[in-house]
């Protein structure tokens, strides 16, 4: 894949760029374990003013830096905007909540027979991040900001598209204090990910992207014994229930499923509704959806800009061209436009079948799977009946449907009458294909971390009656 700047508006290149050589990239590794040294040497404090140095810049260069993701994946302006303000509050998050979650967490001293022990969190070193182009911003913070403050240092393969958003990223916490190295972007294809995270000077990594990409890392560093995270796909069941504000729930359906032009991860993707209030919420569901203005991502009037690429969106059709040549009814959308930018209207599909790819494949674009449930059991063997677990939403007023929900639903995350969405406060990842590990809060820093036990005694040998070495 090329690494360039194309517009998807338009589909008109503005910016190529020479992948790195070999040795670039042994040089940016080098510089990344020199800066992890250096880091060693700072104290949380300075690494949280250069954290919150971040955040001003990122809040002064609010607009452009929208602009740019706008141009380079086709996110609304609205929407590139809000990212880049959702990162600079991470960045604070991180400055403030750093220290207590760093902090050493004293043990029980005589149950271990020690004069006193403690568990320490330290960085591990420098950490390589593949990322994908649909958040360009946010995903590449929610690890950088943990990680910088635990005192990693960050080696970036961004998506090839969105190359001039990575270098900003570089740039930025360059010019927020960070030394030279701390944070550095490797312009590669991902051929190159074998070779760097092969190098023993790298220590872990995590993956933002595809279940094809998860597995390729997986077993790289399986074979290199590297710690990984991975965050994968996902095709989030979004389930209706009798009880439910189906006004509600429509809006925040739809909302769910097209927001960033529906190339969400945790975006709701399939629509389980009880057979009772399944022709209504249709009705409405749809109604919104048909009503979402799609158009020039730049225009404060649209809703849903074009989608990232062109076999992206080949992608998507195929995937409602199956359902359809299968025997599914589409009850908004459908067509595939003609002219240019890389359009898709909100579509929803209905009648869906198992064997039909909308049925088990993420669907990546603002197209929409509704299924019909005959009662709870029904809905729960739906919404679990796939390979991911990423998030999940429930809309039922009844609370003890509401806790039933929590538990059944497989998945990473359960939000009841509300969309699924990320806070620096709140663990983030999934299960099954959807990947391992954890994002953000004080789990996703300290995935990045040594948990050190330090054990102090008094000297003699053995330390005491009932100790044992393993
Ligand atoms: P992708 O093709 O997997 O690309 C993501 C990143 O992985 C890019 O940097 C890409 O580099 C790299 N990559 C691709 N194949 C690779 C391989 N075999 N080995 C190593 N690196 C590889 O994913 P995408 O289609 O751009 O992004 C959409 C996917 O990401 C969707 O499945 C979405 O659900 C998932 N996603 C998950 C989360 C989450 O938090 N769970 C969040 C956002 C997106 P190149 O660009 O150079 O190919």
């Amino acid at each position: 894949m090329s690494i360039a700047t194309t517009n998807p508006a338009t589909g008109q290149v503005l910016k190529t760029y020479d992948p790195m050589s070999d040795e670039q990239i042994d040089a940016a590794i080098e510089r990344a374990d020199l800066a992890f040294h250096q880091l060693h040497g700072t104290t949380i404090a300075e690494r949280g003013r250069w954290m919150i140095a971040a955040a001003d810049l990122l809040e002064a260069e609010r607009d452009e830096t929208a602009r740019l993701m706008t141009t380079e994946m086709g996110k609304t302006y609205a929407a590139a905007k809000a990212e880049v303000t959702k990162c600079a509050t991470a960045c604070r998050f991180y400055a403030a909540n750093a220290p207590k979650m760093l902090a050493d967490e004293p043990a029980d001293a005589a149950a271990v027979k020690a004069k006193r022990a403690y568990v320490r969190h330290q960085p591990l070193g420098p950490v390589l991040a593949v990322m994908p182009w649909n958040f360009p911003l946010w995903q590449v913070m929610r690890f950088a900001a943990p990680a910088l403050m635990a005192g990693n240092t960050g080696l970036l393969k961004h998506a090839s598209n969105v190359p001039q958003t990575a270098l900003y990223l570089e740039e930025l916490f360059r010019r927020a204090g960070f030394p030279e190295g701390a944070f550095t972007t490797l312009l590669v294809g991902s051929e190159k990910v074998d070779r760097i995270l092969s190098d023993p000077r790298v220590r872990a990594a995590t993956l933002t992207g595809s279940e094809r990409a998860g597995r390729s890392i997986a077993q790289i560093a399986g074979r290199e014994l590297k710690k990984t995270v991975l965050e994968l796909g996902g095709s989030d069941p979004f389930v209706v229930m009798p009880s439910a504000d189906l006004d509600k729930a429509a809006e925040v359906a739809t909302t769910a499923r097209c927001q960033n032009n529906g190339q969400s991860c945790i975006a709701a993707k399939r629509f389980i509704v009880h057979t009772d209030v399944f022709d209504a919420f249709a009705e409405k569901f749809a109604a919104r959806m048909s009503a979402l203005r799609v158009g020039d991502p730049m225009d404060e009037n649209t809703d849903v800009g074009p989608l990232a690429s062109e076999s992206g969106r080949d992608e998507i059709h195929a995937q409602v061209q199956d359902a359809v040549d299968n025997g599914a009814t589409v009850l908004c959308g459908g067509e595939k436009p003609s002219g240019d930018g890389w359009y898709y209207p909100p579509t929803v599909v209905t009648d869906l079948r198992p064997g039909m790819r909308m049925w088990s494949e993420e669907v990546f674009g603002p197209v929409a799977g509704l299924y019909r449930a005959d009662s709870y059991e029904e809905a729960i063997e739906i919404a679990n009946g796939t390979n991911f677990g990423l998030g999940s939403n429930a809309w039922t007023e009844d609370p003890a449907e509401q806790e039933r929900f929590a538990v059944d639903l497989d998945a990473g995350n359960v939000f009841i009458n509300g969309m699924t969405t990320s806070y620096p406060e709140l663990p983030f990842g999934g299960v099954r294909n959807s990947g391992y590990g954890r994002e953000l809060s004080a789990v996703g820093m300290r995935e990045f971390c040594n948990t050190k036990t330090v054990w102090v005694g008094e000297g003699e040998a053995g330390a005491g009656a009932g100790a044992h070495s393993e």
